[in-house]
């Protein structure tokens, strides 16, 4: 990894510049910016997204009004480099995230550098076992995502997921656990007492223990379109950052349970308007009491019980949202595009960057299966 990468990294959390070191061009409706937004602010890369339909703004960074839509998503990383129609692959690559494994055979190989992942590379790093955690995405998983965690044991006044994941990763790395990311594995398979992880660039990982920490995949709601729509106003998930981009927005939150409701306070901070969905009867069934406390007490929140989303308006992304309440056959109306012009803006942060109204999907999850991983019929974690 070269050193301005290191120095920008998540795992230097406090010394982080403030200036973005990597600029990205793209549409809002454009589901392959959506990926690398999300990867960037995930793994704490401070970033510029500069709107592609947005002539000024475009001129003001690259000098041109307009690219070639096929060069889209357009990433210039902090050497000045240009990546083209670029992947999440390619970013990562280009910022030096990188790296093949150090040791031929780890004691111990971790799939997932979520809590559960971090926290049993520090149990086995400590106790000396040669150890190497693989992650796909970004160190924190879930837990990196939510703006504040109220009930992990020895933070009494909560603790950000970003921090709580920044902290874990240097603790695991300071005992030498081995931290392989930006792919995901892909496969497992014996060799002799040795398994062979393979991840997803080829990349194989011998170990003589493989632990899955892989935690869970969305349900994705059925709702017809809402798949195309995914990067284009439809979110599973709800970053801390992407709270901002949606600054005068209505924003439509799917879910009765916990992240719904943290999803929910967090964006009422900068939305016009939030409209929780809960298909059950009340809140109180599937969400803490201090979440529907501090929901109840915003005035622009608006909570509907027995309701779904039932179907979507959308031209190149949502416009608006069609929900059905109760026994109820009349469907209402739930715009959700933006109340105010955030367009002609630059988004300069750390973090998402999403301009307009948007319907962020939480509360359904189930368990997965390695997210295409084929762990070994005889042991694996996750849940
Ligand atoms: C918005 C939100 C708010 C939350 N708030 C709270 C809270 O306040 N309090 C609380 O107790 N809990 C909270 N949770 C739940 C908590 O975050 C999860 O319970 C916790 O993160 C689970 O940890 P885990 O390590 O088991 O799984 P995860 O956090 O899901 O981590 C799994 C990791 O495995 C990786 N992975 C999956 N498949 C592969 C593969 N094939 N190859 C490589 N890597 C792979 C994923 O990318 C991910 O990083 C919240 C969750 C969310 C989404």
């Amino acid at each position: 990894m070269r050193d301005w990468a290191v120095l920008m990294s998540m795992f230097d959390y406090d010394a982080r510049p403030v200036t973005p070191g990597v600029v990205l061009v793209g549409t809002s409706a454009s589901r392959g910016g959506y990926a690398i937004r999300d990867f960037l602010s995930r793994n704490g890369y401070p970033f510029e997204w500069v709107d592609a339909g947005q002539p000024d703004a475009m001129r003001a960074v690259l000098g041109v009004a307009e690219v070639e839509p096929s060069a889209l998503p357009l990433c210039i990383l902090p050497d000045g480099s240009r990546l083209a129609s670029a992947t999440v692959e390619q970013v990562a690559a280009g910022l030096g995230m990188v790296a093949a494994p150090a040791l031929p055979e780890y004691d111990l190989t971790i799939i997932g550098a979520g809590p559960a992942g971090l926290a049993a590379a520090v149990n086995a790093a400590s106790e000396g076992l040669r150890t190497v955690v693989v992650e796909a995405v970004a160190p924190g998983g879930q837990a990196g995502t939510t703006s504040m965690i109220e009930n992990y044991l020895g933070f009494p006044n909560g603790i950000s997921g970003s921090e709580l994941a920044t902290r874990a990763t240097v603790q695991a790395r300071r005992f030498g656990a081995e931290l392989l990311l930006a792919r995901p594995l892909v496969d497992v398979s014996a060799d002799g007492p040795v398994y062979v992880a393979e991840l997803s660039d080829g990349t194989l990982i011998r170990g003589r223990a493989v632990l899955f920490a892989s935690g869970v995949e969305w349900r994705r709601l059925e709702v017809p379109g809402i798949d195309d729509l995914l990067g284009a106003g439809i979110y599973y998930g709800a970053g801390p950052s992407e709270a901002l981009a949606c600054t005068d927005s209505q924003v439509v939150v799917v879910g009765g349970g916990n992240s719904a409701g943290q999803a929910v306070v967090r964006f009422s901070r900068y939305a016009q308007r939030v409209t929780l969905l809960v298909r059950g009867h009340d809140l109180g069934s599937s969400m803490s009491q201090y979440l529907i406390d501090q929901l109840s007490a915003i005035p622009h929140v608006e909570v509907r019980v027995r309701t779904q989303a039932a179907a979507l308006e959308a031209d190149d992304r949502l416009r608006a949202v069609i929900v059905r309440s109760g026994d109820s056959a009349e469907p209402a109306r739930l715009p959700a595009a933006a109340a105010g012009d955030q367009s002609a803006r630059r988004v300069r942060r750390r973090g998402r960057a999403l301009r307009v109204g948007q319907t962020l999907l939480g509360g359904h999850r189930r368990g997965i299966d390695g997210r295409g991983a084929r762990p070994p019929a005889a042991g694996r974690g996750g849940r």
